[in-house]
C-alpha cells in the first residue's frame, strides 16, 4: 500500500484550522460549543441532516466528584455555561442513582451518590470503619454504606434540593467554601443534571454556538451522500445539494450510523460480552404529583429482561425498558415494561407513545484515523445503566481540546486520542458489566444466562482488579478514589473488599478487637449531623419553581 504512494506519508502532519462537524444531535452541538469556545480562531461549520432524526433519548447525566473523575459539571464550566441553560432542556439537578433489585429480586435498593466519601480529616479509614461495622453486625443494610460516607445520601433520603436560597452553582467555589464551610453536606455533594439531551442540543445551537460566535460558525443544513477517500483520509462531504465541502478535520457526530467512520472499515469492537442488553423502549410519561415525583436521581429497577429507567425532568418523567432480545421478543418486553410501570403506580400507559430503540453497545478500535475522528454515538456506547452517554462525549471532547491544542497533529497525536478515550469508556464499560456481574439474580433465564457467563475482560479490568486488591495492598483503601463508583456498586451488591477471614488472614484482628463503639458513634454521629443540615431545605421542586422555572 505504502510503495504504491509513491513514499508519500500515510497520516501526515496536519495544521487543523478549518473542522466540519457532521450530525446536530448532542454530541454534534456539544462538539461544535466546545471547539468554537476553546478555539475561536478556527473555522467551524456543522451539516446535519434536516431528515435524519436525532437519537431522542438522553436523559441522565453524571456527577464528578472522585479525583481523576469528572462530570457535565466540569465541562460546563470549561465552556463557562450557567445554569441559565436549565428551563430549555426541560432540566433539574441529579444528585445520584438507585440500583433496585439488582443484587436479586426484592433486594434492597442502594445508591451512587456523586462527590467525595466524606473522609473525617482525609482519612480513608472512615470506609474501613464502615467494613468492620457491617462485619460486627452483618444485619445492618447496605444503603448504610453510603448514608454513612456520602452527606449527598441526606439530601436524597429526604428529597431536599442541593442548592438553597442562598446557595447556588453560580457561586464560586472558594466563596462558597468561605461562607458554607459549616455545611458539610452543600461542600461535599456533586451533582449532575436530569434534562433532555435534544433540547440541551438545540439550547447550545441558538443559544451558544450561533449565539455567542455568530462571525465564525456556519451551520449547514443537509445530508452528506458521500464521502469519497483519498490518501489523506476524506477528500470532501458531497452534499445533498451538490456542493462539495472540504476540511483539515472530519468530525463524525452521526450517531449510531457512523457515516463517515464506517467509510475507512476499521473494526467496532462489540461490548456483548459485558453487556447482555441490545434494545430499549423508551417513554415519556407526564406527572401525577410533580413534587413528589421530582426526585433528585435516576431510578433503575432490574426486571426480567433487564432493567427499567425513570428520569424524572422538570416538566415530565422519562421512562425506558432496557432489555435484551435474546430472551424476550420486542412485544412481549414492551407488556413487560407497560406491566413494571403499572407496579409502579403510572396510570394510562395505553395513551403514551412507545419507541424502541436499538442499541449499538460497542467502541470504534480507532477513533481518530487520518483527517476523521468521532465523537457521541458514533465513536462508541455502553448501554444507559450508569448514565454515560454524554460522559463519554464530553471526556472524548476534552481530549480533543487537548490534542487539538499545540495547533499541529501527528499519528502520535491520533493514536493517543485514541488511546486514552478507549481507556475511559473501558474504565466505564467494566463499571457497568460489573452491576450485572454481582447480581445473584437467577428468576429468569435473561438473569441465569448472566449467572452463567465467564467474564474474563471484566475480571482482568481495571476496576475489579484494583477493588479486589486495595484491601491487600494496605489497610487504607487510597486506591478508592481511582475507581469512581464502584465502591458504592460493590457495597450495595454485597462484595466487600473486607471480611472476617481476610481481617484473620492478614493478622488485622487487633482492628477489629479494639473498641469499637466508638469509631461506629462516630458514623452515627455524621449521619444524624448531615441529616440535620438538610433538615429545612426545600424541596427539588419548591427550589426548582422557585429559582429556575420562575
Ligand atoms: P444522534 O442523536 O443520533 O444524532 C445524529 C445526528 O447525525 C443527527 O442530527 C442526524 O440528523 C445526523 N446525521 C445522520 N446521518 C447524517 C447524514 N448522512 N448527513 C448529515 N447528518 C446526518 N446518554 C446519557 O448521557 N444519559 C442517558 O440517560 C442516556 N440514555 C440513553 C438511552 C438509550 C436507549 C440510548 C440508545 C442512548 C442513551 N444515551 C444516554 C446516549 C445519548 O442519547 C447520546 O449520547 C446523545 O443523545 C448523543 O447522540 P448523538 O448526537 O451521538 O447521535
Amino acid at each position: 500500500m505504502q510503495e504504491e504512494r509513491h513514499g508519500k506519508d500515510l497520516n501526515p502532519v496536519n495544521k487543523i484550522e478549518n473542522i466540519i462537524i457532521v450530525g446536530g444531535g448532542s454530541a454534534g452541538w456539544m462538539t461544535a460549543a466546545t471547539l468554537l469556545s476553546q478555539f475561536p480562531d478556527k473555522k467551524i461549520t456543522l451539516v446535519e441532516s434536516p431528515n435524519i432524526l436525532t437519537i431522542g433519548v438522553g436523559e441522565s447525566t453524571v456527577g464528578g466528584g472522585q479525583s481523576g473523575f469528572s462530570g457535565i459539571t466540569s465541562w460546563l464550566n470549561m465552556l463557562e455555561i450557567k445554569d441559565d441553560f436549565m428551563p430549555h432542556a426541560d432540566a433539574i439537578y441529579k444528585l445520584s442513582i438507585a440500583f433496585k433489585d439488582f443484587y436479586y429480586k426484592d433486594s434492597e435498593t442502594f445508591h451512587y451518590p456523586f462527590g467525595k466519601p466524606y473522609l473525617h480529616n482525609n482519612k480513608t479509614q472512615n470506609m474501613n470503619d464502615w467494613y468492620l461495622k457491617k462485619i460486627r453486625y452483618p444485619e445492618i443494610l447496605v444503603t448504610d454504606y453510603v448514608d454513612s460516607l456520602y452527606p449527598a445520601m441526606a439530601l436524597v433520603n429526604q428529597n431536599k434540593s442541593l442548592f438553597t436560597d442562598n446557595f447556588s452553582r453560580d457561586h464560586g467555589r472558594t466563596e462558597l467554601e468561605k461562607r458554607y464551610s459549616e455545611n458539610e453536606v452543600q461542600l461535599y455533594s456533586q451533582y449532575s443534571y436530569q434534562f433532555d439531551a435534544t433540547k440541551f442540543g438545540i439550547w447550545l445551537k441558538d443559544h451558544f454556538c450561533k449565539k455567542k460566535y455568530n462571525k465564525k460558525f456556519k451551520h449547514i443544513l443537509a445530508e452528506v451522500k458521500d464521502t469519497p477517500l483519498n490518501e489523506d483520509g476524506i477528500e470532501h462531504l458531497l452534499l445533498d445539494t451538490g456542493q462539495k465541502l472540504k476540511a483539515d478535520l472530519f468530525i463524525d457526530c452521526t450517531g449510531f450510523k457512523s457515516i463517515l467512520m464506517s467509510k475507512f472499515k476499521i473494526p467496532f469492537e462489540s461490548l456483548d460480552k459485558i453487556i447482555p442488553n441490545t434494545h430499549a423502549w423508551a417513554t415519556k410519561i407526564p406527572y401525577i404529583n410533580k413534587e413528589k415525583q421530582i426526585v433528585n436521581y435516576t431510578n433503575c429497577t432490574a426486571i426480567g429482561n433487564g432493567w427499567v429507567w425513570e428520569i424524572p425532568l422538570w416538566s415530565r418523567m422519562g421512562a425506558g425498558y432496557v432489555f435484551s432480545d435474546k430472551f424476550i421478543s420486542h412485544e412481549d418486553a414492551l407488556k413487560e415494561f407497560k406491566k413494571e410501570l403499572t407496579k409502579k403506580g403510572y396510570t394510562d400507559l395505553e395513551e403514551l407513545e412507545y419507541r424502541l430503540i436499538p442499541m449499538r453497545c460497542g467502541i470504534q478500535s480507532q477513533l481518530w484515523i487520518k483527517n476523521t475522528c468521532a465523537i457521541g454515538l458514533s465513536a462508541g456506547f455502553i448501554e444507559p445503566l450508569h448514565s454515560n452517554g454524554l460522559h463519554s462525549t464530553h471526556e472524548f471532547l476534552f481530549n480533543l481540546v487537548r490534542t487539538l491544542a499545540p495547533g499541529r497533529i501527528n499519528q502520535w497525536d491520533r493514536q493517543c486520542f485514541t488511546a486514552n478515550c478507549r481507556h475511559d469508556f473501558k474504565k466505564f464499560a467494566a463499571l457497568v458489566g460489573l452491576t450485572y456481574t454481582l447480581s445473584h439474580r437467577d428468576d429468569t433465564e435473561y438473569w441465569r444466562e448472566i449467572q452463567n457467563r465467564s467474564w474474563p475482560p471484566l475480571l482482568e479490568s481495571e476496576v475489579s482488579w484494583g477493588y479486589g486488591t486495595a484491601f491487600y495492598e494496605k489497610m487504607i483503601i487510597g486506591e478508592f478514589n481511582s475507581i469512581g463508583a464502584f465502591p458504592c456498586v460493590a457495597a450495595g451488591m454485597h462484595w466487600p473488599p473486607l471480611d472476617v477471614h481476610t481481617l484473620k488472614y492478614r493478622d488485622h484482628m487487633w482492628e477489629f478487637d479494639k473498641n469499637y463503639d466508638y469509631y461506629i458513634t462516630q458514623l452515627e454521629n455524621r449521619k444524624a449531623r448531615w441529616n440535620k443540615q438538610v433538615k429545612d431545605f426545600p424541596s427539588p421542586y419548591q427550589y426548582l419553581k422557585k429559582h429556575v422555572y420562575k
